[in-house]
């Protein structure tokens, strides 16, 4: 679409018809369309490939072609973009199965007018960007891409490549709750995504986010898979979010939300079907909401039907602080393989959410020196090191980093940039990128976010000696108490924090062990030697499942 309007394709042969569907288009309040009428099919392909187009409009009975081929032929030119069928009262059923086969409407020429035309062409039009939109991510090309590099290695199997590739089962929901002023009612989009269902129940996080959709959900679906095997935990991936932005909400409006959503995907979820968790902008008190909800619907209380949820209502120790905790364990096993003292090592984290606060928080009582942090807002530089409780008291009080006083203001770019042995980026995804990797000036990057870093940034770090713990392994400390978590629900029995901590130190350090072997005996990056590991093992659990039917 341009200023000057939709770049209307028209392929009609008969001559009132088109003249008539032109006016039409002309009449049409709010939307001026630049209209391209032929009459035959070869015309229109022809357009097609000489010429950008916003929207096609078709009949499929033209001279040099009829019926369903009409539509394949197009369609086949025009892979992405929206067609709508016009019909006449005789073909209706024709148009039904092109409608079926992927066209996005159609209309009876002999009832048309410029409202009904009008509506038709924006419904196509959202309906084939919102299509387009939800798979196309950058983190899921991420995802995707990490994952074709490392099969490309294993020399994988074309068809395990390709079941692999999308996740097994995806949810779309859209659905209303009510604001705190009571006429006020919104709507909201959200995801429930289960990558691979062949390893056991599927556990994956929840996001509330401005920028969730199904692409960014499948890829953090993805990841949880590896992950989960990578570990050697019983699970599939699977991962959910809703697109909106909670720091503006109040906690009646979010436990509403929380609540609706709970019960738009309940049919998916299960203690031993898929088991939520908390993931950025959900906590401990969403998923209390999620299990009283879920029991609600079921009839008696389930604790195992999330994890992340407060000790009281059968949570677990520990695992609050869990994928921080991992996060340090993994880089002091790292650390003893390469020879780096973490008495005297500097960190950067970025992010002061649960991975962020936690990790930092870990690594100042293990006595490595926290020298920068930061939120959304930006970050705090100390070369003398932060003192971590004062800055969590701080957060706690102010819900900010910003103006925290014993230390210099510095942007997210810069505290990237800083001087430091560790650096642990902790909040969002695609931080690290060709932009700016080579400009960091860390010695070992623990990626405590998912997705942090991009293939490119990947490669420049690698060249530049820089010691990467990967997303799937740095930060899987989270879901391996989620998994304790669960193995005690469903047990009826509780672990000391002892217990958890010992547990999760000896899971994750093995992981990073087996990681680091790999990728010493394969000549690997430790990114795509993680990526090996986890996807090795869902392939042997498929293989030995076999095909059904
Ligand atoms: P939280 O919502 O608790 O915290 C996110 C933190 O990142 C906040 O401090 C937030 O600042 C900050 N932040 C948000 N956007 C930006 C930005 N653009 N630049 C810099 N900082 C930003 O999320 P979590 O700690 O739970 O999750 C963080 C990451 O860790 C995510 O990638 C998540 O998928 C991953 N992860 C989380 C696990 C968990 O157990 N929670 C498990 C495994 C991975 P502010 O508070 O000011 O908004």
């Amino acid at each position: 679409m341009t200023d000057a309007g939709i770049r209307t394709l028209l392929i009609e042969d008969n001559p009132i018809h088109a003249r008539l569907i032109q006016r039409l288009l002309d009449e049409v309040e709010g939307q001026h369309f630049q209209v391209q009428t032929v009459d035959r099919l070869d015309l229109g392909l022809q357009h097609l490939r000489q010429n950008v187009v916003d929207i096609v409009l078709l009949d499929l009975v033209l001279p040099d072609s009829e019926e369903l081929a009409t539509y394949f032929r197009v369609r086949a030119e025009a892979t992405d973009l929206p067609i709508v069928i016009l019909t006449g009262l005789d073909d209706i059923n024709l148009a039904a199965r092109a409608v079926e086969a992927g066209a996005q409407d159609f209309m009876v020429k002999s009832k048309l007018n410029a409202m009904s035309l009008g509506r038709s062409i924006h419904y196509a039009m959202e309906m084939t960007r919102a299509q387009r939109g939800e798979w196309d991510s950058p983190m899921f090309r991420l995802a995707q891409q990490q994952f074709l590099k490392a099969s490309q290695l294993m020399k994988l199997d074309d068809n395990l490549r390709q079941r692999l590739l999308y996740p097994q089962r995806t949810l779309i929901v859209s659905f209303p709750f009510r604001r705190d002023e009571q006429d006020q009612v919104e709507t909201v989009f959200g995801y429930r995504v289960q990558h691979v269902l062949s390893m056991g129940p599927t556990k994956g996080g929840i996001r509330y986010h401005p920028e969730v959709n199904l692409g960014e959900t499948a890829a953090l679906a993805m990841w949880m898979t590896w992950k989960c095997a990578l570990v050697q935990l019983p699970f599939g991936g699977a991962k959910g979010g809703v697109r909106f932005d909670p720091t503006d909400f109040s906690r009646g409006e979010l436990q509403r939300l929380t609540r609706r959503y709970t019960s738009e995907i309940i049919g998916m979820i299960g203690p031993d079907k898929d088991i939520p968790a908390p993931d950025m902008g959900t906590d401990a008190q969403v998923m209390s909401w999620v299990m009283d909800t879920y029991s609600q619907q079921v009839g008696h209380t389930v604790p195992a039907v999330v994890t992340g949820k407060p000790v009281v209502l059968g949570g677990s120790e520990g695992r609050n602080e869990a994928t921080g905790r991992g996060l340090v364990y993994v880089v002091e096993a790292a650390a003893r393989k390469i020879d780096m003292d973490l008495s005297s090592a500097t960190a950067v984290v970025q992010g002061f959410g649960n991975v962020g606060s936690n990790a930092a928080r870990i690594f100042h009582d293990s006595g490595v020196t926290v020298t920068g942090v930061s939120d959304v807002h930006g970050g705090l530089h100390n070369a003398r090191g932060l003192d971590i409780p004062a800055v969590v008291d701080y957060v706690q009080r102010h819900r900010t980093t910003e103006g925290y006083p014993e230390a210099d203001p510095v942007s997210n770019e810069e505290l990237l940039q800083l001087p430091c042995d560790i650096l642990a980026p902790c909040a969002m995804q695609n931080q690290i990128t060709a932009r700016n990797a080579d400009r960091l000036r860390c010695r070992m990057l623990a990626e405590g976010a998912n997705g942090p870093t991009t293939l490119e940034a990947d490669e420049i770090l690698h060249d530049r000696g820089v010691y990467q713990l990967p997303d799937i392994l740095a930060n899987a400390g989270g879901v391996t108490v989620s998994y304790f978590e669960w193995v005690q629900d469903t047990q009826n029995y509780t672990w000391s924090l002892q217990q958890i901590n010992e547990r999760l130190q000896q899971i994750v350090t093995g992981a990073y062990e087996r990681t680091a072997r790999r990728a010493e005996t394969q000549h690997l990056d430790m990114r795509t030697a993680a990526l090996i590991e986890g996807i090795e093992r869902v392939v042997e659990a498929k293989l030995a499942r076999g095909l059904f039917p």
